[in-house]
């Protein structure tokens, strides 16, 4: 059974979430803990419950964020964020919480709540959305960041209406396979939901923006969204603390500046509050995506050197590509944010085979933020490989695997702009 066999309404909702969180966090001291990080205009208190093993470093802990209920009248979210909290409490959860310092916002929006009315952007954060999810983020920016939301009979979308549930790999690019790496998370999810009995669909947020903003007769639809990629994300103003600074500019979600600052993996979620009439089915059909997600934030996924989100492809691909250093999760998550911020001061990185037992590999970084260290990290179909040279000395380097080859990783270290090149002697095949 869901937490929540009803969806709590009005004031009197709003304090029956608040109380059940009292008391949930009560009985789960060991893991969870509640911190009030913000309040809403008309002075509601906006909660986030952070879930972990506190008796494991944090150096060594990814950190997620989920963000619930920014739009008022979408009644699903509200019982979502109580589930989540319940199963990260729960024992299938505890490599998560060995791994990762989970945060639960369950109402990001209690002043909508309370009206059942939307209060809140479409197109842009709230001041609220700022100033709370700013300050939060200064002490833990995310490596994840998915933010729940609701369709209901007509709200949503224009020409599926009333019945859809949606993953969203939302405000994310086409950067360093970012949309191959969404949408492959994505279809887990996708793939989870549906083991359990959820049909979920997977869209993209300008196939979102398109239905959002079309119109219900039919052929009404527009149709350039559809044609062409659309870059919603360029307008945005990433230097912010957490802003997007115009008013016409789209991000539905919470999670759009988090992406353009620290290469956050940022999902939007949609269920549905009237094709699913029981608020324990909302509730369970909207956990289901998110633990398959928390957990894969526990495992390595095929391309990536550790455990954790797969947020570390910086520039280029999974053949050739710019990767953070670092010791332990902190550290990587600096040298990624550090990286990922001068991503337009690197070239695409090179790599020529030039002859069966040899693959020259080279980068160019041109901009100011020195000394600049990086991974270098290059998808070998050798297995052995041999030596990695750089300007005539034997350099140290790591290797991991996927099914059918060898990644080599090689730190670099760039004390002035230019141009850096490895020799990586490897078998012939
Ligand atoms: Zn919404």
């Amino acid at each position: 059974m869901a937490v929540f066999d009803h969806i709590p309404m009005g004031e009197e909702g709003l304090k029956e979430i608040h109380q059940w969180l009292d008391d949930w966090v009560g009985k789960n001291k060991a893991v969870a803990r509640k911190e009030i990080i913000g309040r809403s205009p008309d002075h509601w208190d906006i909660p986030a419950i952070f879930i972990t093993n506190e008796a494991l470093p944090s150096e060594d802990k990814q950190i997620a964020v989920i963000t619930l209920g920014r739009h008022g009248q979408e009644l699903g979210a509200r019982v979502v964020g109580p589930e989540i909290i319940r199963y990260l409490c729960s024992s299938d959860a505890e490599e998560i919480r060995k791994t990762q310092v989970v945060i639960v916002l369950p109402v990001v929006n209690p002043e909508g709540f309370v009206s059942n009315e939307f209060r809140s952007s479409m197109t842009s954060l709230t001041k609220t959305e700022r100033l709370v999810l700013g300050g939060l983020f200064k002490e833990f920016p995310p490596d994840m960041m998915i933010d729940f939301h609701s369709l209901g009979k007509t709200a949503g979308s224009k020409y599926d209406r009333g019945d859809m549930e949606v993953i969203i790999p939302a405000n994310t690019t086409r950067w360093a396979v970012d949309e191959q790496v969404h949408q492959y998370v994505a279809q887990e999810m996708q793939k989870a939901a549906e083991f359990e009995g959820w049909p979920y669909e997977v869209h993209t947020l300008e196939d979102l923006a398109t239905y959002y903003f079309g119109d219900t007769k039919i052929g009404n639809m527009p149709w350039t969204t559809l044609k062409e990629k659309v870059y919603l994300l360029h307008m945005q103003d990433s230097y912010d603390n957490y802003h997007i600074p115009e008013e016409d500019q789209y991000t539905n979600y919470t999670c759009g500046p988090a992406y353009l600052k620290w290469h956050t993996l940022v999902f939007g979620m949609e269920t549905n509050h009237y094709a699913l009439s029981r608020a324990s089915d909302i509730a369970l059909s909207g956990l289901v995506p998110c633990t398959s997600l928390l957990k894969m934030g526990s495992t390595r996924l095929p391309w990536e050197k550790d455990k954790g989100y797969p947020v570390n492809i910086l520039h280029g691909d999974f053949r050739i590509s710019i990767r953070p250093l670092g010791k332990n999760t902190t550290d990587r998550r600096a040298s990624r944010i550090k990286i990922w911020n001068e991503r337009n001061n690197f070239n695409l990185p090179q790599r020529e085979m030039v002859d069966h037992e040899t693959t020259i590999a080279r980068v160019r970084y041109f901009g100011r933020d020195l000394p600049m260290e990086f991974a270098l990290c290059l998808r070998m179909r050798q297995n052995n490989i041999k030596s990695i040279t750089t300007r005539g000395k034997e350099v140290q380097f790591e290797t991991f695997k996927d099914s059918c080859s060898t990644f080599v990783y090689v730190p670099a270290l760039m004390e002035r702009a230019g141009t850096i090149e490895f020799i990586i002697k490897h078998p012939h095949r």
